[in-house]
């Protein structure tokens, strides 16, 4: 196929980036209008759409289909952006701008950019003489834990809707990523007894026990820096595990009944996340409970999962890796800090990699842009994509 100007991307992706951009899309709000905005704009191209919603319905994700038949290859994309308070920006963050051949606006690089691609290149799509089919999917609250993807990949399971590969479009510079790390966040709230301070050996301490817990915690984070498994490639090759968030106590002389912290744990991998989890909750339970039970019955400690991401391994998509790379041209491989939905699809058997285009050092940040040459280059990963799928 031939392409009118190189160096201007298609008419059709930027309107399709205008019109998302305008779409305030922050987490905190609802995204149903883009999503039928994108729903209307690919029915009337003949796609075939399914929709799962958030418990209170006020959030969708977009599940659409051209060509027919098992498998094919999905273009995944979520539709939330990070909010914009606070920060500084030269122009309205969502009233898409250009300048010097790039576009400006909240999402351009993460990742509306790569959204506007794959829509303005739906008409191409639904015209193709596709021999398996290609998916959207446009999903919600990824910037918020990923959220909504799971229930996307529920529908599809009850559908018995497999398909072959997925192609998350984070912003990656248009380099294949195949790998990242895992993640979980935990809350933990330990429950001790209040008493005067000058009483201390009638209370239970929550900030001292929770202490303990915590160097515990730190024990094993450099255990794994120091001995731990490492998978070279990433800018921090092993296992971390840091206390990032912690409350407790009430005045300078009560002895605290209540301590909170949270925890983040980012795993490599092909390593398991749970062996560490339970080490941890092992200690709290063998160890520190009991001398706190000793003095209170009511005292104890009680963890909480409150984010989860799986971690993307570069094992288990070779297939979908090889056809990504033949499109963008070689290079290495990267493996990344950050999480993505493709972990979801992967976990749900369904073969995934990162390739989107702008950097992700742009995203989130104010001025967040997206240049014309990334767009230019994801139009072609999708059209060589889509040409590979046709007869
Ligand atoms: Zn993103």
């Amino acid at each position: 196929m031939n392409d009118p100007d190189p160096s201007q991307p298609q008419p059709e992706t930027l309107e399709c980036l205008r019109q998302l951009i305008a779409f305030d899309t922050t987490s905190r709000n609802s995204n149903l209008e883009l999503i039928e905005w994108a729903a209307s704009h690919l029915r009337r191209l003949g796609a075939v759409l399914r929709f799962s919603h958030n418990t209170e319905r006020t959030k969708a994700n977009l599940f659409a289909t051209f060509g027919e038949g098992p498998g094919g290859l999905i273009f995944s994309g979520h539709t939330d952006v990070v909010p914009v308070d606070g920060q500084n920006w030269s122009s309205d963050p969502f009233s898409a701008t250009i300048k010097n051949d790039c576009l400006y606006g909240r999402g351009a690089c993460d990742m509306k950019g790569f959204v506007g691609v794959v829509l303005g290149q739906a008409r191409l799509l639904a015209t193709a003489r596709l021999r398996k089919p290609i998916h959207i999917a446009l999903t919600y609250d990824e910037e918020v834990g990923c959220l909504g993807v799971p229930r996307l990949l529920q529908d599809l399971h009850t559908a018995g809707i497999k398909p072959e590969g997925c192609i998350v479009g984070e912003p990656s510079s248009m380099r294949l990523i195949t790998a990242h790390k895992g993640g979980r966040i935990y809350k933990c709230r330990v429950r001790g007894k209040a008493a005067h301070s000058s009483l201390t050996p009638r209370a239970v301490n929550a900030i001292e026990y929770a202490s303990r817990l915590i160097t515990f915690i730190n024990g094993l984070a450099l255990a794994q820096e120091s001995g731990g498994p490492r998978i070279e490639g990433f800018d921090v090759p092993h296992a971390t595990i840091s206390t990032n968030l912690i409350a407790g106590g009430t005045g300078g002389n009560i002895v605290p009944a209540d301590c909170e912290f949270m925890f983040d744990y980012r795993y490599l991998p092909g390593t398991s996340p749970d062996e560490l989890i339970v080490a941890i909750q092992r200690y709290a339970t063998q160890t520190l409970e009991p001398a706190m039970k000793r003095r209170d019955f009511g005292a104890g400690i009680r963890f909480e999962c409150i984010g989860r991401i799986p971690a993307l391994d570069d094992q288990q998509h070779e297939e979908i890796a090889a056809w990504v790379q033949s499109v963008v041209g070689p290079h290495e491989p990267g493996k990344v800090a950050y999480g993505t939905e493709a972990s979801f699809f992967q976990e749900a058997g369904i073969p995934s990699v990162v390739c989107g285009p702008g950097s992700i050092d742009n995203a989130h940040r104010p001025d967040e842009f997206v240049s014309f040459e990334q767009l230019r280059s994801c139009e072609r990963m999708v059209r060589r994509l889509a040409a590979k799928l046709s007869r």
